[in-house]
């Protein structure tokens, strides 16, 4: 069999359905308004199981945001924001959506109009401005789920705040739709929403066999679904076979990078627009991204989630994720991913668009060195707009980082090759 052949052998299966899903989830929803259901755009660690329960079909700005980067369509975005007066500094997801909005530009046209918005602000702070700035554009009605940084501990004032707010979440839904929420519904959705993620899960802890079946590049595709649809049967059956497809990889020895020779963890956002790149990059080097904190926050709160009692546990599910929580805890749920996938270095993303993703990262680096000595590399860049992406810099970097994780390999090697005598 040649090169070629055994490459596209070796290729995710599950690809084409996950293609088919996402084409026909923006189908139903840019037709929204001929079908006579309602949209309500929500941030990307929103609530968004009181939505599903009320048959909403939630939009999410910032898995478009991901799109425009991925297509490349983010500078001329970007550059129409800041024609209207947006800071350059400001997130590029939030930029490039504001922009879109005011000319149905991008990959699928621009997004459907809400009906509605839904703000949590978990993620960050920026989202508050974007979304009021969408709601007063969009002339519809905008609900603010505020959750409280939890730098260690979880209080029990933030858990009556956040949960009295999803009974006001509940009461403005019924508002805006005139109807009332099938509890029983959401009690199924909650369910769905927990295997969802469960599921998710078991697939990121495949890449902690070697070779990792998939890598963290993967995971950056596969995570759309949990976004977009999680609480749906959609989702669940999509993840379970995805596992299958994993589990069988595994079996057959079928590794995302030919020869795996080094396994790395990606901290923060993806660079969209370089994702081919910098995959590339690495695999030609025997590395394989195993891992990141990115796609596994998306499954970081199922320990506070109970399923079988959803609406009570959501609070907290929603407030304590991996964005509001302080940099201790970052850097401890960083550690127990580097044992679990056994990571020989850190590759981090300091992502100008997302500050509380960025901030704290210089600590976290010498906070993990510290615990475990492995190498880390930064790459300054941006996730959308690529004007922050300087290639041959980081291409060199790279380089040199690859070297770092050679030698400090050989060294580990050596040592233990000596403790076997
Ligand atoms: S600043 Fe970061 S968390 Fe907030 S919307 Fe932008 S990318 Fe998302």
């Amino acid at each position: 069999m040649d090169k070629d052949t055994q490459k596209d052998k070796n290729k995710i299966k599950s690809v084409k359905r996950m293609k088919e899903i996402m084409t026909n989830y923006y189908i139903e929803a840019k037709t929204a308004s001929q079908t006579g259901k309602k949209v309500a755009w929500i941030t990307s660690g929103g609530p968004v199981e009181p939505l599903i329960a009320m048959d909403v079909i939630p939009v999410y700005p910032e898995n478009h945001g991901a799109m425009i980067g991925a297509s490349k369509m983010g500078n001329d975005l970007c550059e129409k924001a800041a024609v209207m007066g947006y800071s350059s500094d400001l997130c590029s997801y939030a930029r490039s959506d504001i922009s879109c909005a005011t000319v149905n530009g991008g990959p699928i046209g621009g997004l459907p109009r809400p009906d509605m918005l839904v703000c949590c602000n978990n993620i960050c702070g920026t989202v508050l401005k974007w979304y009021e700035i969408q709601a007063r554009y969009f002339e519809v009605p905008l609900f603010i789920l505020d959750t409280p940084f939890c730098h260690t501990d979880y209080r029990q004032e933030v858990k009556r705040y956040v949960r009295r707010q999803i009974d006001e979440y509940i009461l403005f839904l019924e508002g805006v739709c005139g109807r009332k929420l099938d509890f029983d519904r959401l009690r199924e959705v909650g369910r769905l929403s927990v295997e969802g993620q469960r599921l998710w899960q078991a697939v990121l802890d495949t890449t902690a066999h070697r070779p990792a079946p998939m890598s963290a590049f993967d995971a950056f595709f596969h995570l759309a679904l949990i976004v977009t649809l999680r609480g749906t049967q959609i989702a669940v059956d999509y993840y379970r076979s995805l596992l299958s497809e994993m589990e069988a990889r595994i079996a057959s020895g079928i590794g995302a990078v030919e020869n795996e020779q080094y396994r790395l963890l990606w901290d923060n956002l993806p660079v969209w627009y370089k994702t081919k790149w910098l995959s590339d990059k690495f695999a030609s080097k025997g590395a394989c991204l195993v891992a990141d904190t990115y796609t596994s926050a998306w499954c970081g709160s199922l320990k506070y989630m109970d399923e079988n009692n959803f609406l009570e546990s959501m609070a907290e599910g929603y407030t304590r994720i991996y964005l509001n929580i302080g940099v201790d805890q970052m850097v401890k749920q960083v550690v127990e991913m580097i044992d679990k996938y056994q990571a020989d270095g850190l590759v981090m993303h300091s992502n100008r668009s997302c500050k509380p993703y960025s901030f704290g990262q210089y600590d976290i680096q010498k906070m993990v060195q510290q615990e475990r000595r492995i190498p880390s590399l930064m790459i300054e860049a941006d996730m959308v707009d690529d004007q922050y992406f300087a290639e041959s810099q980081i291409d060199t970097r790279i380089d040199a980082f690859m070297e770092m994780i050679r030698e400090n390999h050989k060294r580990r090697e050596s040592v233990n090759m000596s403790g076997k005598k």
